[in-house]
């Protein structure tokens, strides 16, 4: 731009300067011409007057002579002319040449001519200047200055006449001041061309038609003329004319344009072509740096491009970039640093629109212990060229994230950033760790937790020469809980019991739950096992008020193991295996106990994992026998049914009875296969009677709680009647009262299945437990076997009698028979007569006895033969 407007400005100012001197050319041209028109009229104004007086002269010689006088001596003798080459002649009246100034013919006669007419006319003496005309003897033009001659008495007399070539009044004008294509011209009033010079040609008026001259209206002036008439060419000329003071005679010079104009024109031409050659340069540089400053442009545009495709590219990811600068302070450290460039995400991280954050530095962006730490890892970054991290963001911050990434590259003159918002991930992470470490049910850190915790918190008391305690809980009658009231119960139980244990320990002691109805609790440190045995107590002490589930109160104590680390074990699995035996011993010791690991628990563990295995074994070998006890008739002693019950023939023990198995196999779920294979030798045996032909009675089946729960039993019992092709009356079974505790819904369903396949239920062990008498009555149940210890008070007090008595009536009510279990002498036979008690079963009438001695049995059929007679005997005594 400055490039054109100088371009610009430099032609301007050539035109102007060249036009201004244009102009003032010409007006010096004009002016310059004038002089010269001038010059030419004062020149010709004095020709014009010395012809003027050469005739005036003549006219009064001849006049005064009377027409005497000889020109020719006349002009030897004193009048000189001081132009030769003019001829002066007398024509007399006749109009012939009379006298000549030079010594040449006379000549023709002239009357018929113009002039002589003219002066033969006019009355008047003044000089006439003709018209340029041929003559009539040399065939010349000429111009004659002519004048009449009068007689004395004044009649017209002649003329005295001077002739002139035309190029005579060329003479007075000098060659030089015309140049080459210069003209002159002599111009009558009358329009007349006198003569006129053009170079070297010389014209006149007979050679020029007339209407062609301008006028020259004015006197004199000056003018440019694109043609001159007379110049016989059509060139421009400066013109200037001046009409001659005494005479109708206008002077005319012209110079040419052209050859005025051409030194100037030179000068001209260089002005424009320095003009248009500087112009030219200056476009040159103009278009170079036209070139360059686009091409920066262009490179500068396309960067910006790129940058900003970049910036737009990565702010669609999750990452913040940033372009730090270091502000160093004189020695070169960085004291801060200046944000120079982000993307929108960058900057949003900090929750400002980019437009902002650009231009900020750090230590406006953070706070103090944060930035001061930030600075460091930029040095870091500067000093190793990279530095990345996983960085947990403090509170503090005014990153608005919990978790980043982060990447700082070096630059040259501070660090490229790279933040990562990581913190869904690192939540995830953190979630799926604490999945894995706790239990679902209670909130609890779980087993997996605790195999990672026990070894370090080992460590940490190593060094403090501490101890760790592990506390081994096993919640007592939870199974029956379980069993009884269903699992949703059990869960609730579970988590309140969780609760009731935190609330009962240090916010440091850990609990956990390790599985099922077992929590650990780690005790660290703990000075001595004095101190976990408070502890213990403790949690026994917590333990003894009920907890309220939905299904109602319900009170369970713990078993606690103990084991001490590091007296106890040196790895955790030791410690909790010992602590685990520990608890077992609490447990066979009477439950709500706890007791310290003792070597020697070993020995008995592993008893009793022999038993267990033992047992197994005796079930798929089938090292078991039935007993079967009789039931009679209170009255009549009549054999009405008997109760199988089963014996292990241990190879090496002999026999063992169950008390001492059943309840182990009920703990270790054997009694599952153990009821199965009961229930098969019984239903074999009935089918072997039946072979035989032996009249056979009803035969009732133990059923444990467990087995009931299971909910196969009636299952089982059918398929091993029609196995055996048994009629189901032969078959009863016999539950525990407390059997009946658990999900009534439930149990209303498995009693009604079993009833309907015609099989009669008793309640086993009736008085121990607290079955519901509306549930019993619900549950069309049809005999009541009322326990032994019952049994055995009859005859010993008072109240035996009366329970008795109170449950017979029920029974009555409720329509149910009454069975008394373990009858073992007379006098409970005659008090349970009096009581009108159905059934009675006990040593007194037999005990269980294997399965050949009964045929003998059911062919006797009424046994309690000897104790009726007597009865019968001492009515009648
Ligand atoms: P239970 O069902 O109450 O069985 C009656 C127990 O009382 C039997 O003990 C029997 O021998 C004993 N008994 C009978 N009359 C008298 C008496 O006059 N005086 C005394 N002191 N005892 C008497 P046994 O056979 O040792 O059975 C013990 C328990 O083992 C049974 O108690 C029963 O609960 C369980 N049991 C036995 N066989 C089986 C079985 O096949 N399956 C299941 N689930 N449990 C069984
Ligand atoms: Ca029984
Ligand atoms: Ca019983």
């Amino acid at each position: 731009a400055i490039c054109i407007v100088l371009a610009a400005l430099l032609s301007g100012i050539t035109l102007s300067e060249i036009k201004q001197q244009k102009t003032g050319f010409e007006k010096d041209a004009l002016t310059d011409t004038a002089k010269h028109a001038r010059v030419f009229a004062q020149q010709l104004s004095k020709a014009f007057e010395q012809a003027d007086q050469i005739t005036l002269i003549v006219k009064q010689e001849w006049e005064q002579s009377k027409g005497k006088m000889n020109l020719e001596t006349m002009f030897s003798h004193g009048l000189n002319l001081s132009f030769h080459h003019l001829s002066v002649s007398i024509i007399n009246r006749g109009g012939t040449p009379v006298s000549r100034s030079h010594n040449s013919p006379l000549g023709v006669n002239v009357a018929d001519r113009d002039y002589f007419i003219y002066h033969q006319r006019v009355q008047s003496n003044g000089l006439h200047i003709s018209e340029p005309i041929i003559g009539r003897s040399t065939g010349n033009t000429l111009i004659l200055f002519t004048r009449r001659l009068n007689a004395v008495d004044g009649t017209f007399d002649g003329v005295v006449a001077i002739a002139v070539k035309p190029s005579y009044f060329a003479v007075f004008y000098d060659n030089t001041m015309l140049g080459g294509a210069g003209t002159m011209a002599v111009v009558g009033k009358d329009r007349v061309l006198r003569m006129a010079k053009t170079g070297d040609s010389i014209r006149t008026a007979t050679d020029m038609a007339l209407n062609s001259i301008p006028a020259f209206e004015s006197d004199k002036g000056a003018a440019l003329m694109t043609d001159v008439p007379w110049s016989g060419d059509d060139e421009a000329h400066f013109v200037a004319w001046e009409t001659l003071r005494s005479y109708p005679f206008i002077a005319v010079v012209g110079l040419a344009k052209r050859e005025l104009i051409a030194d100037h024109e030179k000068t001209w031409m260089s002005y424009r072509n320095n003009a248009v050659l500087g112009s030219i340069v200056l476009f040159l540089v103009a278009l170079v740096a036209t070139l360059l400053s686009a091409r920066l442009v262009w490179r500068k545009h396309q960067a910006e491009q790129a940058r900003e495709a970049y910036w737009v590219a990565t702010d669609g990811g999750s990452e913040g970039f940033y372009m730090w600068r270091a502000l160093r302070d004189r020695e070169g450290a960085s004291v801060d640093f200046e944000v120079v460039d982000c993307n929108e995400r960058g900057a949003a991280f900090f929750g400002l629109p980019k437009s902002q954050m650009l231009g900020m530095t750090l230590s406006s962006l953070t706070q103090q212990p944060y930035f001061h730490q930030i600075v460091q890892i930029c040095d870091k970054a500067m000093k190793s060229g990279l530095y990345e991290e996983e960085y947990r963001i403090p509170p503090e911050s005014t990153l608005k994230m919990e978790w980043i990434y982060r990447k700082l590259v070096r630059t040259n003159d501070g660090v490229a950033v790279t933040l990562r918002d990581i913190s869904a991930a690192k939540a995830l992470e953190q979630e799926l760790v604490r999945l894995g470490n706790e239990d679902d049910l209670t909130g609890l850190p779980n087993r997996h937790w605790l195999m990672e915790f026990l070894p370090v918190a080992m460590e940490r008391t190593k060094k403090q020469d501490g101890m760790v305690g592990v506390l081994f809980i096993d919640l007592d009658g939870f199974k029956n809980v379980n069993d009884t009231l269903g699992h949703s119960a059990g869960d609730e139980l579970l988590q309140a019991v969780a609760q009731r244990l935190k609330s009962a320990l240090r916010p440091t002691d850990n609990v956990v739950r390790f599985g099922g109805d077992e929590f650990i609790v780690i005790l660290e440190p703990v000075a001595d096992a004095d101190g976990a045995a408070r502890v213990a107590a403790r949690i026994a002490v917590a333990f003894l008020q009920s907890f309220e589930l939905s299904r109602g109160r319900h009170t369970v104590s713990t078993s606690i193991g103990i084991s001490l680390y590091p007296q106890d074990g040196d790895d955790p699995e030791t410690l909790l295996k010992n602590a685990d035996m520990a608890m077992y011993a609490a447990k066979v010791a009477g439950k709500g106990r706890h007791r310290f690991y003792r070597p020697e628990f070993y020995e008995g563990l592993k008893a009793e994992i022999d038993t267990k295995q033992q047992l197994l074994r005796a079930i798929e070998e089938d090292q078991f026998e039935m007993h079967y006890q009789p039931r009679v008739d209170t009255m009549t002693g009549e054999l009405v049914g008997l109760e199988a019950l089963v014996r292990w023939w241990h190879p090496e023990r002999g026999m063992v009875p169950p008390d001492t198995f059943i309840p182990f196999a009920e703990t270790t779920g054997l009694i599952i296969p153990l009821g199965e294979l009961v229930m098969l030798k019984v239903c074999a045996q009935l089918a072997l009677w039946q072979q035989q032909e032996i009249a056979v009675v009803p035969v009732s089946v133990n059923v444990s709680v467990k087995q009931f729960n299971e909910g196969n039993v009636k299952n089982l019992i059918s398929s091993c009647l029609a196995t055996h092709g048994i009629p189901p009356e032969l078959i009863e079974i016999e539950l525990t009262e407390s059997a009946m505790m658990g999900d009534v819904k439930s149990i209303q369903l498995e009693v009604a299945a079993i009833s309907a396949l015609g099989i009669k239920i008793h309640i086993d062990d009736f008085g121990t437990g607290y079955s519901s008498l509306s549930l019993l009555r619900t549950l069309d149940i049809d005999v009541l076997k009322v326990d032994r210890s019952f049994t055995s008070q009859l005859g010993q007090n008072k109240q035996g009698e009366i329970f008795f008595k109170a449950i017979v009536w029920m029974a009555k009510a409720l329509d149910m028979r009454v069975v008394a279990e373990g009858v073992e002498t007379e006098e409970q036979v005659q008090i349970l007569q009096t009581l009108s008690c159905d059934e009675i079963q006990g040593y007194v009438v037999s005990k269980p006895l294997p399965a050949k001695a009964i045929p003998a049995l059911l062919h006797e059929r009424f046994l309690l033969k000897g104790i009726a007679e007597r009865a019968c005997v001492e009515d009648a005594g």
